[in-house]
């Protein structure tokens, strides 16, 4: 808590932040600006009272981090904003009702997204059958129930790469949304479990798909439990470096492609280069979105947002989307996959977006489309 405080101190009110900021800048409310959630949890911090309009400012906040590359304090703002709404959970203020419903179905169904466990595997091109490796393909809920093409796509391609991993017949959930919501003494057991699970399996590496699995392994866990034990790398990392040494492996198809930086990977994993390189052992020409790398604009999805505010979050994709210059966008996150898809189909956008493992595999399937 002192760290937070420090860091709150350190906002010199400068406003740098306030453009790069996706909540402000749609809704214009001051409330929603990366400066005033700062003050906002301060007040929190002090026990000072707190209206519902202030309380939604830290779950409408899609923790994407625009304003932490602007901001010349260095302040990080989101695990502020993480702090603000633990402290609204030990107040009894939050979850909010939708939040608190999606964590009741995570712990009953072992996923976030209201999908049936005994379907989970549908998306498998081949029976199930159990096997056992040092390292796991952890898919994530989002691939597994909804964007199954994101899950089959990059399950083939480790196997064809004959990269040695085994997957599970029941996953269970990262378990994200739980430490998201701001309950964290429910997430420390959650996570608990899972580490329990992982070393009782002999899991040394996992590799995720998922930029909210990334975020939570690799962050979430060790800030929680103090330590996580197992090496989390994302897909594209782990295809880069397999395809790197010979990427005539690939076809290059004759299509243009837009790559979309998602927040996490641009921002903080700093992987902007390495999935442009990859993409143009795919295709001919890889456009790039006029906001970029670490400028990437949020498509409106992470930090619960959706779930909880579904309007302002497609209202940010619906951006994003009407300001790709290009009919194909490729991700590498299969929530921004996810939230664009249904976004282009609501507000009848007419754009493609791919997982990028499915163009990966296509160019080395040497399919032609
Ligand atoms: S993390 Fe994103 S949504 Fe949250 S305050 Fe910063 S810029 Fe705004
Ligand atoms: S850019 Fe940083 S220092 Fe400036 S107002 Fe925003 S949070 Fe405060």
């Amino acid at each position: 808590m002192e760290t937070i405080l420090k860091q709150i101190a350190a906002c010199a009110g400068c406003e740098a932040c306030l453009k790069s900021c996706p909540t402000y800048s749609i809704t214009g409310e001051r409330l929603f600006t990366p400066k005033q959630r700062l003050q906002t949890v301060e007040q929190i911090l002090e026990g000072q009272s707190v209206s519902d309009p202030m309380i939604e400012s830290l779950y409408n906040c899609t923790k994407c981090m625009a304003c932490e590359s602007v901001c010349p304090a260095e302040i990080k703002v989101s695990s502020v904003v993480n702090m603000g709404r633990q402290k609204l959970v030990e107040r009894g203020l939050a979850p909010l009702p939708r939040g608190k419903q999606i964590i009741e179905g995570l712990l009953k169904t072992g996923n976030a997204v209201g999908g049936r466990p005994e379907k989970r595997l549908s998306w498998l091109p081949e029976p199930f059958a159990p096997s056992t490796s040092e390292t796991l393909l952890f898919l994530g809920c989002l691939p597994s129930y909804l964007v199954k093409d994101a899950a089959s796509a990059s399950y083939l391609l480790l196997k064809r790469m004959g990269i040695d991993f085994m997957i599970l017949e029941e996953e269970g959930c990262c378990g994200t949304y739980i430490y998201e919501a701001g309950q964290v003494d429910l997430a420390r057991e959650y996570f608990k479990k899972n580490v329990e699970r992982f070393k009782s399996l002999g899991i040394q590496n996992m590799i995720v798909p998922c930029n909210g699995c990334l975020k939570c392994f690799k962050y979430f866990y060790p800030e929680v439990l103090g330590d996580f034990p197992i090496k989390v790398s994302h897909l594209l990392e782990v295809v880069y470096t397999a395809l790197k040494e010979n990427p005539s492996l690939l076809n290059q198809e004759d299509r243009p492609l837009v790559y979309q930086d998602a927040c996490r990977l641009a921002r903080v994993e700093g992987l902007t280069e390495e999935p442009r390189e990859l993409l143009s052992w795919c295709a001919t020409e890889v456009k790039d979105m006029q906001q970029n790398r670490e400028q990437t604009p949020c498509c409106g999805a992470g930090g619960g947002v959706r779930s909880l505010y579904g309007d302002l979050s497609g209202e940010m994709s619906a951006r994003l989307l009407d300001a790709a210059p290009g009919q194909t966008l490729v991700s590498p996150c299969p929530f921004c996959t996810f939230q664009l898809r249904r976004t282009a189909i609501d507000k009848k956008i007419d754009k493609e977006i791919k997982y990028i493992s499915s163009i990966v595999l296509d160019a080395l399937n040497g399919n032609r489309k």
